[in-house]
């Protein structure tokens, strides 16, 4: 078997492991560096930038520089999240004709699925050259919050990538194989996992090698960002304070604020204080501005100490659902960047009552982990038998009066399947409608809408009579499969679930097809051939 690599696809960084024996190793960027900002940028001259050259020239090409596109992955153009999160970014959004969000590059559009395709594909590259073969296998993360959208979404940027999805996991759990590894200890642990977009607690339950996930529950819109943010909101506070100048809608001056807020706020976990210098950050009456403030931890601390707070509740309810007692708890992970800010680690020692393990860096964790899952599944790795999850999210389907009747309940080991009857309402019904969804509502409508199909040709029979059987599946990757089945006629339909988001086979194809002949083109080039 090739080398399969491990890729933690993440908000604001992403990172790539591989497996040397039964030891996970990151694979530095092009540019040495350890993790690659997740940044797409256009150029005028039509060049696509990625990583940190993409980052680094955002403050001139604002509205051509895509970042944070994980946020958009398997989202509707009319979701609320996508509405608020629309006024923060410096490029446009629109929707697709499906009523996905599509990224607006000013006229030509472009899907989040090929922005996440670029990071992927240049991750891939920076692993070949680092590795010296091919590489087309992967064991991709996503957030354990995912639903299934964003989950096939995430699998569709692989396959435009050229790469083969082997598995997808879920962070928390990529980040207790990564701490898990060679361990022998049996226990109950936590994984406190703040990146930049998303936040998770995870309790996981490990004994003799096998990793069960207890329980995960999270905030898929809280994060490093956020942090950012505030400086960011204080730093043009300030100035305006200082030359009587509102930079909130300078683009250009904001997206210099935005970088060196986030320096910032870095060192600060490390310093107790730091200063932003940005030269001819804007011009008035012909007379340049710059900008200089001092920051101090505890500036930053009071700044966001309510985005710390909200993850206390969430950690009383992840221990609620696991049935544990804080007293169970025997080792706790932090993993993500924003982790490394003191008064996060403080938070998190004052709740468990015990400094959380930090003996592996928290931006690697989580692709060190898929990079082991990956030993796992080529048998290369044998002390872990078994990687057992749950799913985060309760699936089910519509019912009668805006009703959702759960099938299979959140926290559910996966894979699983659960098969569940219904009936019709009516007298010689024909056709059933299944609108198959997620969530934790039990009205309907406020739930995450997965696929509708029609159940037809069932047997005439007075309302209530005939038995449909529907039938649940989720793989290990969890994706979700249904099925339904008149049993009167005992006639299987196999029914294909037609997504309400994503890339059709089409769509994918074509872009597959057009990315191809790009990789061609720029091949050809190399060798000099055009
Ligand atoms: P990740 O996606 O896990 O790499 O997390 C990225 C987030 O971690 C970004 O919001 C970074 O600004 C933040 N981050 C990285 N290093 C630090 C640090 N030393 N202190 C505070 N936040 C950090």
């Amino acid at each position: 078997m090739s080398q399969v690599i491990g890729i933690d696809l993440g908000t604001t960084y992403s990172c790539v492991a591989y497996l040397q024996g039964e030891e996970a190793l990151i694979i530095p960027n092009l540019e040495g560096n350890n993790t690659t900002p997740s940044v797409v940028s256009f150029t005028s001259s039509g060049e696509q930038l990625i990583g940190t050259p993409a980052l680094r020239q955002a403050p001139t090409n604002p509205d051509k520089t895509v970042y944070a596109v994980k946020r958009l992955m398997g989202k509707k153009f009319n979701s609320a999240e996508i509405q608020e999160l629309q006024n923060k970014l410096s490029y446009k959004l629109d929707k697709a004709p499906n009523g996905d969000v599509i990224i607006d590059l000013g006229g030509s559009y472009i899907t989040p699925q090929e922005i996440s395709s670029l990071i992927l594909r240049y991750l891939r590259k920076c692993a070949e050259d680092y590795l010296g073969e091919k590489v087309k296998d992967v064991v991709i993360t996503v957030p354990a919050h995912f639903n299934d959208h964003q989950r096939q979404a995430t699998k569709d940027a692989a396959k435009i990538a050229g790469l083969n999805t082997l598995r997808v996991i879920n962070e928390p759990t990529a980040a207790s194989l990564a701490y898990g590894l060679g361990s022998k200890r049996n226990g109950k642990v936590v994984v406190y996992d703040m990146g930049g977009g998303t936040f998770d607690v995870t309790i996981l339950e490990i004994s003799d090698g096998i990793f069960h996930v207890l329980a995960t529950i999270g905030d898929t819109f809280l994060g490093g960002e956020d942090f950012d943010n505030r400086l960011i909101s204080w730093i043009l506070d300030e100035f305006k304070k200082k030359e009587g100048i509102d930079l909130s809608e300078d683009k250009f001056a904001l997206q210099r604020i935005k970088e060196a807020a986030e320096k910032a706020k870095r060192e600060l976990s490390y310093t107790l204080e730091t200063q932003i210098n940005l030269p001819f950050i804007v011009s008035k009456d012909s007379e340049s501005k710059h900008l200089q403030v001092s920051l101090t931890r505890s500036l930053l601390e009071n700044l966001t100490k309510d985005l710390v707070d909200k993850t206390i509740p969430y950690m009383t309810q992840a221990l609620d659902e696991s049935k544990l007692g804080l007293e169970e708890i025997e080792e706790v992970i932090l993993v993500g960047g924003q982790t490394k800010m003191p008064l996060i680690k403080e938070t998190v020692t004052k709740f468990f009552g015990h400094e959380p393990s930090r003996s592996i860096n928290p931006d690697e964790a989580v692709a060190m982990g898929a990079a082991i899952q990956s030993g796992v599944l080529s048998g290369e790795i044998h002390d872990i038998v078994l990687l057992l999850d749950v799913t985060p999210i309760s699936l089910g389907i519509e019912a009668e009066n805006d009703q959702f009747v759960k099938i299979i309940e959140k926290n559910t080991t996966i894979p699983t399947k659960k098969t569940m009857s219904f009936t019709t309402v009516e007298d010689n019904q024909r056709r059933v409608k299944i609108h198959v969804m997620q969530g934790e509502n039990p009205r309907a409508s406020e739930n995450v809408s997965l696929a509708r199909f029609d159940l037809v040709g069932i047997e005439q029979a007075p309302a209530g009579v005939p038995q449909i059987d529907v039938t649940f599946e989720i793989d290990a990757d969890g994706l979700v499969r249904v099925s339904a089945k008149d049993v009167a006629t005992n006639r299987e339909q196999s029914i294909e679930i037609r997504p309400s988001a994503g890339l059709s086979t089409f769509e994918l194809n074509k872009i597959m097809k057009r990315t191809e002949d790009q990789a061609e083109v720029e091949k050809d080039e190399e060798t000099g051939l055009l």
